[in-house]
Protein backbone atom coordinates (compact mmCIF):
# COMPACT_ATOMS: atom_id res chain seq x y z
CA UNK A 1 0.00 0.00 0.00
CA UNK A 2 1.60 3.62 -1.29
CA UNK A 3 2.10 5.82 1.98
CA UNK A 4 -0.61 8.32 0.24
CA UNK A 5 -3.04 5.17 -0.08
CA UNK A 6 -2.35 5.15 4.03
CA UNK A 7 -3.03 9.23 4.68
CA UNK A 8 -6.14 8.94 2.53
CA UNK A 9 -7.66 6.36 4.95
CA UNK A 10 -6.36 7.79 8.06
CA UNK A 11 -8.21 11.20 6.96
CA UNK A 12 -11.60 9.15 5.94
CA UNK A 13 -11.42 7.31 9.50
CA UNK A 14 -10.90 10.45 11.17
CA UNK A 15 -13.91 11.93 9.25
CA UNK A 16 -16.38 9.01 10.02
CA UNK A 17 -15.59 10.24 14.07
CA UNK A 18 -15.42 12.96 13.20
CA UNK A 19 -18.98 13.24 12.37
CA UNK A 20 -19.57 11.19 15.41
CA UNK A 21 -18.45 13.76 17.29
CA UNK A 22 -20.70 16.53 15.56
CA UNK A 23 -23.57 14.49 16.04
CA UNK A 24 -22.98 13.87 19.70
CA UNK A 25 -22.18 18.00 20.32
CA UNK A 26 -25.17 18.69 18.21
CA UNK A 27 -27.51 16.53 20.44
CA UNK A 28 -26.55 18.20 23.60
CA UNK A 29 -27.03 21.77 21.86
CA UNK A 30 -22.81 22.74 22.30
CA UNK A 31 -21.51 24.89 19.99
CA UNK A 32 -18.20 23.68 18.62
CA UNK A 33 -14.69 25.52 18.21
CA UNK A 34 -11.11 24.50 16.80
CA UNK A 35 -8.70 27.00 17.86
CA UNK A 36 -6.10 26.89 15.68
CA UNK A 37 -2.94 28.95 15.94
CA UNK A 38 1.27 28.93 16.52
CA UNK A 39 2.67 28.17 19.96
CA UNK A 40 2.89 31.60 21.59
CA UNK A 41 0.21 33.19 19.77
CA UNK A 42 -2.05 33.55 22.86
CA UNK A 43 -4.55 30.76 22.75
CA UNK A 44 -4.53 29.79 25.95
CA UNK A 45 -4.49 33.35 27.64
CA UNK A 46 -7.61 33.87 25.48
CA UNK A 47 -9.26 31.42 27.23
CA UNK A 48 -8.49 32.27 30.39
CA UNK A 49 -9.49 36.04 29.81
CA UNK A 50 -12.83 34.50 27.90
CA UNK A 51 -14.00 32.26 30.81
CA UNK A 52 -12.68 35.01 32.96
CA UNK A 53 -15.01 37.68 31.80
CA UNK A 54 -18.08 35.95 30.35
CA UNK A 55 -19.12 36.08 33.98
CA UNK A 56 -21.71 32.96 33.20
CA UNK A 57 -23.21 34.88 30.05
CA UNK A 58 -22.43 31.15 28.79
CA UNK A 59 -20.94 28.02 29.93
CA UNK A 60 -17.74 27.27 28.30
CA UNK A 61 -15.94 24.08 28.69
CA UNK A 62 -12.66 23.15 27.09
CA UNK A 63 -10.37 20.70 25.44
CA UNK A 64 -6.88 21.85 25.03
CA UNK A 65 -4.00 19.67 23.09
CA UNK A 66 -0.41 19.67 23.87
CA UNK A 67 2.25 17.40 23.10
CA UNK A 68 3.20 17.26 26.91
CA UNK A 69 2.22 18.84 30.55
CA UNK A 70 -1.35 19.61 31.90
CA UNK A 71 0.20 23.25 32.39
CA UNK A 72 -2.98 24.77 29.89
CA UNK A 73 -5.90 22.63 31.71
CA UNK A 74 -3.96 23.60 35.24
CA UNK A 75 -4.83 27.86 34.24
CA UNK A 76 -7.88 26.85 32.29
CA UNK A 77 -9.17 25.02 35.31
CA UNK A 78 -8.15 27.88 37.66
CA UNK A 79 -11.17 29.75 36.23
CA UNK A 80 -13.76 27.44 36.91
CA UNK A 81 -14.58 25.99 33.45
CA UNK A 82 -14.66 22.07 33.00
CA UNK A 83 -11.52 21.11 30.57
CA UNK A 84 -9.51 17.97 29.43
CA UNK A 85 -6.03 17.68 28.33
CA UNK A 86 -4.87 16.08 25.48
CA UNK A 87 -1.03 14.91 25.61
CA UNK A 88 -0.55 14.11 21.72
CA UNK A 89 3.38 13.43 22.49
CA UNK A 90 5.03 13.52 19.04
CA UNK A 91 1.77 14.00 17.35
CA UNK A 92 1.29 17.91 15.98
CA UNK A 93 -2.19 18.03 15.75
CA UNK A 94 -5.34 17.29 17.32
CA UNK A 95 -7.73 14.03 15.61
CA UNK A 96 -11.37 12.98 16.15
CA UNK A 97 -10.52 10.30 17.81
CA UNK A 98 -8.38 12.11 20.81
CA UNK A 99 -11.63 14.83 20.97
CA UNK A 100 -13.82 12.03 21.35
CA UNK A 101 -12.28 10.47 24.42
CA UNK A 102 -12.19 13.77 25.56
CA UNK A 103 -15.49 14.74 25.05
CA UNK A 104 -16.15 11.16 27.42
CA UNK A 105 -14.60 13.45 30.32
CA UNK A 106 -16.73 16.74 30.03
CA UNK A 107 -20.79 16.94 31.12
CA UNK A 108 -22.20 18.21 27.93
CA UNK A 109 -26.19 19.07 29.41
CA UNK A 110 -24.09 21.77 31.16
CA UNK A 111 -22.34 23.17 28.26
CA UNK A 112 -23.61 26.10 25.56
CA UNK A 113 -19.78 26.30 23.66
CA UNK A 114 -16.55 23.64 23.62
CA UNK A 115 -13.55 25.22 22.65
CA UNK A 116 -11.13 22.68 21.29
CA UNK A 117 -7.76 24.02 21.57
CA UNK A 118 -5.26 22.27 19.30
CA UNK A 119 -1.78 21.92 19.49
CA UNK A 120 0.03 24.88 18.73
CA UNK A 121 0.18 24.44 14.74
CA UNK A 122 -0.61 26.55 12.00
CA UNK A 123 -0.11 23.23 9.17
CA UNK A 124 -1.78 19.78 9.84
CA UNK A 125 -4.49 20.45 12.68
CA UNK A 126 -6.18 22.53 9.16
CA UNK A 127 -6.86 18.78 7.49
CA UNK A 128 -8.19 17.48 10.76
CA UNK A 129 -11.91 17.17 11.37
CA UNK A 130 -13.08 17.30 15.07
CA UNK A 131 -16.55 17.61 14.61
CA UNK A 132 -16.70 21.40 14.93
CA UNK A 133 -19.14 24.30 14.02
CA UNK A 134 -16.46 26.50 13.29
CA UNK A 135 -12.69 26.96 12.78
CA UNK A 136 -11.23 29.86 14.26
CA UNK A 137 -7.62 31.02 12.84
CA UNK A 138 -5.42 32.65 15.29
CA UNK A 139 -2.61 35.06 14.91
CA UNK A 140 -0.33 37.40 16.77
CA UNK A 141 1.50 40.63 15.67
CA UNK A 142 4.42 38.95 17.17
CA UNK A 143 4.31 36.24 14.00
CA UNK A 144 4.65 38.89 11.56
CA UNK A 145 2.61 40.33 8.96
CA UNK A 146 3.01 37.51 6.53
CA UNK A 147 1.39 34.35 7.90
CA UNK A 148 -1.99 34.87 6.20
CA UNK A 149 -0.26 34.48 3.10
CA UNK A 150 2.43 31.95 4.02
CA UNK A 151 -0.42 29.86 5.70
CA UNK A 152 -3.27 29.87 3.53
CA UNK A 153 -4.64 27.02 4.29
CA UNK A 154 -5.75 28.16 7.63
CA UNK A 155 -7.45 31.38 6.30
CA UNK A 156 -9.13 29.59 3.48
CA UNK A 157 -10.55 27.12 6.56
CA UNK A 158 -11.05 29.91 8.95
CA UNK A 159 -14.48 30.82 9.96
CA UNK A 160 -13.03 33.75 11.87
CA UNK A 161 -9.48 35.60 11.77
CA UNK A 162 -7.96 36.58 15.55
CA UNK A 163 -4.90 38.89 15.12
CA UNK A 164 -3.86 39.09 19.00
CA UNK A 165 -1.41 41.48 20.49
CA UNK A 166 -2.43 44.54 18.87
CA UNK A 167 -0.63 46.43 22.28
CA UNK A 168 2.44 45.61 20.69
CA UNK A 169 2.21 46.47 17.23
CA UNK A 170 4.53 49.49 17.19
CA UNK A 171 7.30 47.85 18.80
CA UNK A 172 7.32 45.13 16.22
CA UNK A 173 7.53 45.13 12.62
CA UNK A 174 4.18 44.67 11.14
CA UNK A 175 1.98 46.00 8.45
CA UNK A 176 -2.11 45.54 9.43
CA UNK A 177 -2.51 46.52 5.71
CA UNK A 178 -0.80 43.74 4.46
CA UNK A 179 -2.07 41.54 6.79
CA UNK A 180 -5.83 42.70 6.20
CA UNK A 181 -5.04 42.33 2.93
CA UNK A 182 -3.44 38.83 2.54
CA UNK A 183 -6.19 37.69 4.29
CA UNK A 184 -9.18 38.66 2.63
CA UNK A 185 -7.63 38.31 -0.24
CA UNK A 186 -7.83 34.11 0.29
CA UNK A 187 -11.08 33.92 2.45
CA UNK A 188 -13.22 37.38 1.32
CA UNK A 189 -16.01 36.54 3.74
CA UNK A 190 -14.10 36.24 6.38
CA UNK A 191 -14.49 38.18 10.04
CA UNK A 192 -11.28 39.44 11.39
CA UNK A 193 -10.93 40.85 15.11
CA UNK A 194 -8.14 42.53 16.30
CA UNK A 195 -7.52 42.03 19.75
CA UNK A 196 -4.77 42.12 22.71
CA UNK A 197 -4.91 39.91 25.22
CA UNK A 198 -2.70 40.96 27.09
CA UNK A 199 -5.25 44.70 28.32
CA UNK A 200 -8.22 42.97 28.05
CA UNK A 201 -9.59 44.16 24.65
CA UNK A 202 -11.49 41.20 23.90
CA UNK A 203 -14.94 42.47 23.26
CA UNK A 204 -15.56 41.59 19.74
CA UNK A 205 -14.58 37.98 19.98
CA UNK A 206 -16.85 37.70 23.14
CA UNK A 207 -19.77 39.14 21.19
CA UNK A 208 -18.95 36.83 18.60
CA UNK A 209 -18.51 33.88 20.83
CA UNK A 210 -21.97 34.30 22.96
CA UNK A 211 -23.66 34.86 19.56
CA UNK A 212 -22.77 31.95 18.27
CA UNK A 213 -24.50 29.38 20.12
CA UNK A 214 -28.03 31.29 20.22
CA UNK A 215 -27.40 31.04 16.47
CA UNK A 216 -26.39 27.45 15.87
CA UNK A 217 -29.95 27.06 18.33
CA UNK A 218 -32.12 29.22 16.27
CA UNK A 219 -31.43 27.42 12.93
CA UNK A 220 -31.80 24.22 14.77
CA UNK A 221 -35.20 25.07 16.04
CA UNK A 222 -36.03 26.41 12.85
CA UNK A 223 -35.15 23.26 10.99
CA UNK A 224 -37.39 21.42 13.42
CA UNK A 225 -39.93 24.17 12.75
CA UNK A 226 -40.47 25.61 16.44
MG1 LIG B 1 -1.88 26.69 24.93
ZN1 LIG C 1 0.17 17.08 12.72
Amino acid sequence: MSEVRIVQNVLKHNDEIAAMNRERLREAGVFCIDLIGAPGCGKTALLEATIQQLHGRINLGVITGDLATDRDAQRISAGGAPVVQINTGKGCHLDANQVRHAIDGIDLDGLDTLIIENVGNLICPIGFDLGQDAKVGMFSVCGGDDKPAKHPHLVYAADLLLLNKIDLMKHVRFDRDVFRRDAKALNPDVELIELSVADGRIDRWLDWLVSRPQTARATADAGKGV
